[in-house]
């Protein structure tokens, strides 16, 4: 029993110790640890009893502990799946039609897929067009064989086992690639899906830069999180890294 209890403790210590050196300390979290409370996960009452620096390393630890297959799991550089080869068990492939088209991977897991036809159904309507997914699940080892060959040379890529593509929720869209400038035309989509997507759970990672995300700007790339979370982001105008972490509080390698 003992052992047990002595064992747990150090365990939460190297814990604490390993979130220190990852987490900067944030003068005034932005982040209601009330959130977390209704999730079920945060053993604390009254969020006055926690200091800032508290509230933001509890925040942290929270996203980055969960399951590999919690839709809100974080994993981003430097911050990979707890289980490295991590496959989704709910994978289903993307099925072609008036308004979703594919180019490129085509397996998404199913809550992220339900939603993406909705998107796409929306936006057609809009548009009148097709959304085209370039790319969608990618396996640890496809990852690791892209940073071998192509990724060395855009230098875009997430190591394998952390990237959201192979959590299964995240796709890259052609029509919200707007930064070349031949692709100007496709700024009308990109905005629109930056005032729409979270309605149906999506959210654009990485849209503020290497500084705030870890890499460099991709209008093309979208996660899955859920409409909740999806919301609360649009709402105060965040990124996934900068709701875990803290605003300006992660410092990248
Ligand atoms: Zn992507």
């Amino acid at each position: 029993m003992w052992r047990w209890v002595i064992g747990g403790t150090v365990g939460v210590l190297l814990l604490g110790c390993w979130m220190y050196e990852r987490v900067a300390v944030l003068p005034s979290p932005a982040l209601s640890i009330q959130s977390l409370q209704r999730k079920g996960n945060i053993p604390f009452s009254n969020e006055h009893t926690l200091s800032g620096k508290q509230s933001a390393e509890m925040h942290a630890a929270f996203y980055l502990a969960l399951p590999d297959d919690n839709v809100e799991k974080y994993v981003g550089k430097g911050v990979p799946l707890s289980d490295m080869q991590y496959v989704p068990v709910n994978l289903v492939e993307l099925e072609r039609s008036q308004t979703l088209h594919i180019q490129g991977e085509r397996l998404l897991r199913k809550e992220a897929y339900e939603q993406l036809v909705q998107l796409s159904l929306a936006f057609y309507e809009q548009f009148q067009q097709p959304l085209m997914v370039i790319s969608a699940y990618r396996s640890y080892q496809y990852q690791k064989q892209q940073i071998a060959e192509s990724c060395k040379v855009s230098g875009y890529c997430a190591r394998e086992g952390e990237s959201e593509h192979q959590l299964g929720l995240a796709v890259d869209l052609r029509e919200a690639t707007n930064e070349a400038t031949f692709l100007a035309q496709y700024q009308q989509y990109y905005d629109w899906l930056m005032a729409n997507a979270h309605l149906y759970g999506f959210h654009q990672s990485y849209q503020k830069g290497k500084a705030t995300d870890g890499y460099a700007i991709e209008p093309w790339h979208w996660r899955y999180l859920g409409k909740e979370l999806a919301k609360q982001l649009w709402e105060q105008q965040m990124t996934f890294s900068e709701w875990v972490f803290g605003t300006g509080s992660k410092q990248w390698e």
